[in-house]
């Protein structure tokens, strides 16, 4: 690539698994966590599961609750790096809702997380190659909701004015014409729109959290990068992408709305499985076409593209059916 810094990805596929610590609650109703971490090895994981017998899983990298912000970010920054030298990289974090996906992607103001950092590092290395490249950074938001895809940088007073879709470019990548693209110049310019955009999510239900966990939310960082040397241009995107709760949908949520919301969030996730497992084994086919989601990130998944999943679990006897599908499924696309 035109900018010469070595690049430690190894494969193009990564997936790592993230537990969270007991809650609270958890702790105060004496839970004992079903899964065990050996010190010495960070890719492996046992689950004890209901009838006692062991399982383990393997990762590119697993994180106990011990681990924090910082060291979950010291494991994804090669990805991030790699699109300021031109590649495309998607991030996703998948899990069932309250295993810390928004604490993984967003963080909190005191434990920031991959978002924050990886726009910072970005900015970071802007200014250390400054004499040699010249970059410029868009920042867009979007949410996919039943299918539907809208720009959360927009008016969205009218919640229905703005849908947006997919169209295929003169050179085959996929584009979202009128998506908002917003230059930016420093971590905190965009990071005060990250904010406004997130309060922009969809909203039908009394409780946000509740809420926010039935869409998927996505943010695209364009990089547009000059070799000031050679005269080479690139144009490459990085995607943080806050999945809808993968959770099976319960009895009481089995008619009405919610029970389309969840044929959508399925539908979307296992094309999403398909996709990254189909690359994973080198298909000549891969099926971007079967959802809003795989089809929008159709240009930064598969080719040279960095990929990585984060397989975010409980570590609670009580959602142990949810990690062991949380677990296959990352297993599937590794
Ligand atoms: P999700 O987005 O998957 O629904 P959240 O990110 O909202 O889950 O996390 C649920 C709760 O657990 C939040 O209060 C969050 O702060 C907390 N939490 C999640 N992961 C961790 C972690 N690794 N360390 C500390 N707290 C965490
Ligand atoms: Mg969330």
């Amino acid at each position: 690539r035109f900018y010469n810094e070595l690049i430690e990805v190894r494969g193009n596929i990564r997936v790592f698994c993230r537990c969270r610590p007991l809650s609270p609650e958890e702790t105060s109703k004496s839970y004992n966590s079903v899964v065990e971490f050996d010190p010495s090895k960070d890719t492996e994981l046992q689950i004890t599961c209901a009838d006692s017998s062991k399982k383990i899983y393997k990762f590119d990298h697993v994180f106990s609750p011990k681990d924090d912000q910082e060291a979950v970010f010291t494991e994804t920054l090669p990805i991030v790096k790699s699109v300021m030298d031109g590649f495309n990289a998607c991030i996703f974090a998948y899990g069932q809702t309250g295993t810390g996906k928004t604490f993984t992607m967003e963080g909190t103001p005191e434990c920031r997380g991959v978002n924050y950092r990886a726009l910072e590092e970005l900015f970071r290395i802007m200014k250390e190659r400054m004499a040699l490249m010249q970059y410029e950074f868009s920042f867009s938001m979007l949410e996919v909701y039943n299918e539907k895809i809208r720009d959360l940088l927009a008016d969205n007073s009218d919640l229905n004015a703005k849908k947006l879709d997919i169209k295929q470019s003169a050179e085959g990548t996929q584009e979202v014409p009128g998506l908002a693209e917003v230059q930016v110049r420093s971590i905190d310019e965009v990071w005060e729109m990250h904010k406004s955009g997130g309060r922009n999510r969809s909203v039908g239900s009394t409780n946000a959290n509740e809420l926010s966990s039935r869409s998927h939310s996505l943010v695209r960082l364009m990089v547009k990068a000059e070799n000031l040397v050679t005269g080479e241009r690139s144009k490459s995107f990085l995607w943080l992408v806050d999945l809808a709760g993968s959770e099976r949908a319960g009895k009481i949520e089995a008619e009405g709305e919610r029970l389309k919301e969840s044929q959508f969030i399925n539908k979307s996730l296992s094309a999403l499985g398909d996709v990254i497992s189909a690359l994973a084994s080198k298909n000549s086919h891969i099926p971007y076409r079967n959802s809003k989601l795989t089809h929008l990130l159709q240009s930064s998944l598969g080719g040279d593209c960095k990929t990585l999943m984060f397989a975010q679990i409980s570590p609670s006897l009580a959602d142990l059916g949810e990690t062991l599908c949380t677990l296959n499924f990352a297993s599937r696309v590794r």
